[in-house]
């Protein structure tokens, strides 16, 4: 029975006995000062039942009776269940007023204002107050006072109960703190509960269930709220909400959704059936938001098998994808294609622009190379600026020697950047899967060594794998080896070759060139281990033993009384970007008191593309030292001419390739002419490389060049030959 129907049970029987007649009889069951009077036995019967059912429910509720008669100046009379609530000594109340002394002073107030209120408006009134009973123990109780008047209005008798509501509050106390605690339970754990009753669908949703939907505290039904997921997670949820209803198990799944501001969310969603006695049977429904959790494990696995910058996949997957295709094209008994790509002057372009550049242009070459691939093809990034394509889909093999010939003209139009235009080539090596390469690390070396092949064959084409591309690879790794201490062992030693004038009165210059002779390689030109040397750094210490020597060679053929004007050395790249470089060139001339400004620094232009302070910085020493430079094999490189402007260049070094095209090709030659005109308009002198014939010295002096280099004059040679050189030229 609960609180609210004992009340009225009670007020019924309160109400009968307080209706007079009666209410004497119901005094009969009081101890107190009053007395009883003689009624009717049939009466009395009726009375004795009703006081026995009243009895049972006070004990029942744990409640108790009391009265007030306003007769000799207002009497109070308590029942035993009173004395039982309270605990209070049976018979220890006094009659009068004075019992109020076993109340505190707030339950004194409470009760005399009640009581006030009572006389006032004559309704019943009902109140909480605390009482500290005997044991020390504080009860809560419920006092409720209903007055009674006699026909004149004014107030002949109160009838009261208490109700000892102790255990009620702490439970309903407990009950809050613990509804309180889930509440924040769940907030933190981001777990929301939904109910949903099996026969109406009607659906109840906690707060955090709102929240992680991202919804307002809205009454919501469940066709409405399946709407919000994806058809994948509906139809999921749906056929579990059948095979649990059909007796299945528990189960737990993982849902997603989209809010409405768009954002992704993912759920993990634990369903069960409540079966409870006295209640519909409902789906209990457990939300967790897991978004972040399945985000990062989705992060992880991206990192994992994809790179981040063009979002193929990464060599590890490639590997995985590729085994499988292998094996795959292996039970078809077909074939499949490598293609190994590497763009062209891609390095340079990193070296010269920065990072932030050279990432956006590899993403750009990526999406060119993706266009021109079918979706049956596996596309992936190496690393760095290599790419792999493995052509599945393959009838013959020349068609992979189509799909390269794509992807490099798919490079051809240049890759913007700002208002820059940026341009790469591709080199591509083909293997096919055969016997002889079964695996992927096989098939791999073959169409490595193929892309080596296509680099030496002039780049920005392709070459299928064959035992020359794998000879090559084999040998730039020999030489590369053969590198290591090839200084230390004194391999190395310089070739000269002079420039010429074309006012023959005035003395040459000289170039030095590097020139390498290994025990077991042997001799092997710079055109061949330069490139290696810059790529594993080797680079750094050949350059200063090359500027070392040719100082040293220099004073001492000035020393001879030799004629000629500057000592010009080759310089990489790579060396400028060392820290201190510009340094170490003024010591090295001081160390063998060669004069600064008769040593000439030649560099290529990709050397000079790149702006920074440290460039800046580097030419600036050599400006105050009066150290010249001069713009090798010019032409060949940008058409960004920007550099010539920023940096103290006093010479341009026309390529040979111009001087060799200029007599067949009019085109060219008009090319070398407007070099000579830009290196005059900007007050720089201009040397044309490799002369080989009359007919080219003879244009070139035509065309106003001021220097001249190549076989004509003379080929490179070594000390002793040089200084023949020099003086028959005297
Ligand atoms: P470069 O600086 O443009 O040197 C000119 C190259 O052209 C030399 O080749 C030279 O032998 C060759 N040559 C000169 N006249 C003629 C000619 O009339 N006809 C033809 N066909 N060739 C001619 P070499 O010595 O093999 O050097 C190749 C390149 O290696 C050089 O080109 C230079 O870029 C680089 N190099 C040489 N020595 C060094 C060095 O000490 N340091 C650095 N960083 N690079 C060097
Ligand atoms: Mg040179
Ligand atoms: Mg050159």
């Amino acid at each position: 029975m609960d609180q609210g129907a004992i009340f009225s049970l009670l007020k019924h029987h309160l109400g009968t006995a307080a209706d007079l007649p009666h209410v004497d009889r119901v005094a009969v069951g009081m101890t107190g000062a009053c007395g009883s009077s003689q009624r009717q036995r049939a009466l009395e019967t009726e009375l004795e039942i009703q006081r026995a059912q009243l009895k049972q429910a006070q004990r029942a509720a744990g409640m108790g009776g009391w009265v007030w008669e306003n007769e000799a100046g207002g009497c109070m009379r308590w029942s035993d269940a009173f004395y039982a609530v309270t605990t209070l000594q049976a018979d220890s109340l006094p009659a009068d007023r004075r019992w109020m002394r076993v109340l505190g002073r707030g339950g004194r107030r409470q009760v005399l204002s009640a009581w006030r209120r009572v006389q006032r408006e004559g309704n019943e009134y009902t109140f909480d107050m605390s009482h500290r009973a005997g044991d020390g123990l504080t009860l809560q109780l419920r006092v409720w006072m209903q007055p009674h008047l006699d026909p004149n209005g004014s107030l002949q008798r109160v009838i009261g109960q208490i109700h000892n509501v102790s255990a009620q509050r702490q439970t309903d106390a407990l009950i809050r703190w613990r509804t309180e605690l889930l509440n924040r339970v769940s907030a933190l754990g981001r777990i929301g509960a939904c109910e949903i009753e099996v026969g109406s669908r009607s659906m109840l949703w906690t707060e955090e269930c709102y929240r992680i939907h991202g919804l307002r505290k809205e009454q919501i039904s469940l066709d409405q709220a399946l709407s919000l997921y994806t058809q994948d997670s509906q139809d999921s949820f749906c056929a579990a909400l059948d095979r649990i209803a059909a007796g299945g198990l528990p189960e737990q799944l993982e849902l997603c959704f989209y809010r409405h501001s768009g954002q992704r969310v993912w759920v993990q969603v634990l369903v069960e059936l409540d079966q409870r006695e006295g209640l519909p049977e409902r789906f209990v429904v457990l939300f967790r938001d897991i978004t972040r959790e399945r985000e990062a494990n989705e992060r992880i696995e991206l990192l994992a098998h994809y790179d981040l910058l063009t979002g193929l996949p990464n060599r590890m997957l490639l590997r995985e994808q590729a085994i499988e295709a292998m094996e795959e094209a292996r039970k078809r008994g077909a074939t499949l294609a490598m293609l190994f790509i590497d763009l062209d002057g891609f390095k340079a372009i990193n070296d010269t622009f920065g990072h932030a550049t050279g990432d956006s242009l590899l993403k750009a070459a990526a999406a060119r190379f993706h266009q021109n691939l079918s979706n049956a093809d596996l596309f992936a990034r190496f690393s760095g600026d290599e790419f792999i394509v493995i052509l599945r889909n393959l009838s013959q093999p020349e068609d992979a020697g189509l799909v390269a010939r794509k992807l490099i003209a798919s490079l051809a139009e240049p890759l913007y950047r700002g208002d820059s235009a940026l341009k790469v080539g591709a080199s591509v090596g083909i293997a096919l899967m055969d016997e002889t390469r079964q695996d992927f690390d096989t098939l791999l070396r073959a169409a490595d060594a193929a892309m080596y092949a296509a680099k030496s064959a002039g780049r920005n084409t392709y070459q299928y794998y064959s035992q020359d591309a794998l000879a090559r690879t084999q040998r730039r790794l020999e030489v590369e080896h053969a590198l290591h201490g090839a200084v230390d062992r004194e391999e190395f030693s310089l070739v000269y070759q002079p420039l010429v004038h074309a006012d023959s009165s005035q003395p040459p210059s000289i170039e030095a060139l590097v020139r390498w002779e290994h025990p077991r390689i042997g001799v092997c030109g710079p055109a061949e281990f330069i490139p290696i040397a810059e790529k594993c750094g080797e680079i750094n210490q050949i350059g200063e033993w090359v500027l070392d020597e040719a100082c040293r060679q220099a004073a001492v053929w000035r020393q001879a009384g030799l004629a000629f004007e500057r000592i010009a050395v080759n310089i990489s790249a790579v060396q400028l970007r060392e820290r201190g470089f510009a340094e170490r060139v003024i010591q090295t001339c001081r160390r063998h008191n060669w004069p600064p400004h008769q040593l000439e620094l030649e560099l290529t232009e990709s050397a000079l593309i790149r702006d920074t302070d440290a460039l800046r910085q580097c030419f600036e020493i050599f400006e105050t030292n009066g150290v010249p430079l001069a713009v090798d094999d010019f032409g060949t490189g940008f058409s960004n001419l920007h550099y010539l402007n920023r940096f103290p260049v006093q010479r341009l070094k026309i390529d040979r390739s111009f001087v060799q095209e200029m007599l067949h090709d009019a085109g060219t030659a008009e090319v070398t002419q407007a070099i000579v005109q830009l290196g005059h308009a900007l007050g720089m002198q201009v040397v044309a490389e490799g002369v080989e014939t009359v007919q080219e010295e003879l244009m070139l002096r035509a065309q106003g060049c001021d220097e001249m280099q190549g076989y004509l004059f003379s080929r490179p040679l070594p000390p002793r030959q040089m200084a023949q050189w020099l003086k028959a030229r005297v």
